[in-house]
């Protein structure tokens, strides 16, 4: 067997991990417990959002054409009929012309009225208002479906939801939505060096960071992580541990001996119990990264350096989420940025370059892919083309926020 990867591009990757992503699966859910998920059904205004039109300010409806020309000096006077009260639609509440209808915000525009003066530039006398200001047509007016207008599509399904879009689905009538199932996912960590967080370590061993990382992230994204522990570079160990986490999991992700070291067993135990896709990527950092299927469940090996890890689950791993979960590419999180200095980068490899964003300029994080430190003072990646042998301070760059 040779020593070397024989590496893929990393478009080539994506296309192989989203190929074997397994089949969405879908519930419902209360609306107030959507946010993060992401929408398996396109939604309908069931009615005209606003359902009628409705003033926007405390005020006075009225003809606009009453008041022209109106002003502090020479206001217009108009007589006070009546007054909208909230919630409620009288349709004998009708504006004759040279009148005016007292209208509190939110309340329904009466018949007649175009548009509302505020009640600040008006001044009471009696039955009389006087009118200090000029309104155009429809000013201070909601127009009925200006928000949403019926049976129109509101969202399509694969955006993820916000609170903003809960309220919307709310006002369309909705108390439960569509959303993928969230993807339990299982996290195995690799290698005889590793302790657990709350283990000192002793020389030459170290504390596991790749898993709780991997699984916040995980289910920051709107997946369910399951740990399955440390299991030690040995070969029954680490076979049963896969074939249980198989078993439970919806895709299996191990951190670490994915390389081709004698000690690195991920790419061996996976081609017994399944398929070996793809082992090596041209990726930096990341390059010694398997993608595999055991069954129909897709195994991830991540190298096992935490900021390899991490990139690799950012530019690999979250494409068969989205592709999982239903999920609009597009709404990938990116801000445009200009590079502040050079950035060299080897010619045939896709180079993921960590870098922190500010005011628009973005500076890379140079660092040895086993610190934690450039990991947590980014803000995110630029992507340094496979053909490229850099890119020159002051180009522009496209970052993909974490
Ligand atoms: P490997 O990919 O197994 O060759 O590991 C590469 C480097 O990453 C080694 O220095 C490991 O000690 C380190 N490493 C592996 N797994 C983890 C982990 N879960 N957390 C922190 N460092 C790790
Ligand atoms: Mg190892």
């Amino acid at each position: 067997m040779s020593r070397f990867l024989n590496v893929i591009p990393v478009t080539d990757a994506v296309r192989a991990a989203e190929k074997i992503a397994p089949a969405k699966k879908t519930e419902r859910v209360p609306i107030e417990q959507s946010s993060g998920r992401v929408l398996a059904e396109d939604i309908f205004a069931d009615t005209d959002i606003p359902g009628f039109d409705r003033s926007i300010v405390d005020g006075y409806a009225v003809r606009s054409a009453d008041t022209t020309g109106a002003s502090d000096a020479i206001p217009a006077l108009l007589n006070c009929t009546g007054r909208v009260l909230m919630g409620i639609h009288d349709p004998a509440l009708a504006l004759c012309t040279g009148a005016c209808i007292y209208t509190p915000t939110g309340g329904v525009l009466p018949a007649g009225a175009d548009a509302v003066v505020m009640v600040e530039y008006t001044d009471e006398a009696g039955d009389t208002v006087l009118v200090k200001k000029a309104v155009s047509h429809g000013e201070n007016v909601l127009q009925k479906d200006e928000d949403f207008m019926k049976n129109r599509t509101v969202f399509t399904r694969g955006r993820r939801l916000n609170p903003q879009n809960i309220g919307v689905l709310a006002a369309c009538g909705y108390s439960t939505v569509a959303v993928a199932m969230k993807p339990v996912i299982g996290i195995i960590s690799t290698g005889n060096e590793l302790v657990t967080g709350v283990t000192v370590p002793e020389p030459g061993q170290v504390r596991d960071a790749n898993a709780p990382m991997l699984a916040a992230w995980l289910a920051d994204y709107g997946c369910i992580p399951r740990f399955y522990g440390i299991v030690r570079d040995e070969r029954e160990a680490f076979e049963a541990v896969i074939a249980k986490a198989i078993t439970e999991c919806d895709v299996v992700i191990l951190s670490g001996g994915s390389s081709k070291d004698d000690r690195d067993m991920t790419a061996a135990v996976i081609a017994t119990q399944g398929e070996v896709l793809v082992h090596g990527i041209a990726i930096a950092p990341g390059k010694p990264t398997i993608i595999g299927k055991i069954g129909s469940i897709p195994v991830f090996g991540l190298p096992g350096h935490p900021a390899s890890a991490f990139v690799v689950l950012i530019a690999i791993v979250r494409p068969l989420l989205d592709a999982m979960l239903g999920q609009n590419r597009s709404l990938v999180r990116t801000t445009n940025a200009v590079l502040s200095v050079n950035v060299p980068s080897a010619r045939g490899r896709e180079e993921y370059v960590r870098v922190k964003v500010e005011n628009g300029i973005a500076t890379p994080l140079f660092g040895k892919s086993g610190l934690l430190n450039t990991l947590v003072a980014s803000d995110g990646l630029i992507c340094i083309p496979a053909g490229y042998e850099g890119l020159e301070k002051g180009s522009a760059v496209s970052v993909i926020l974490w």
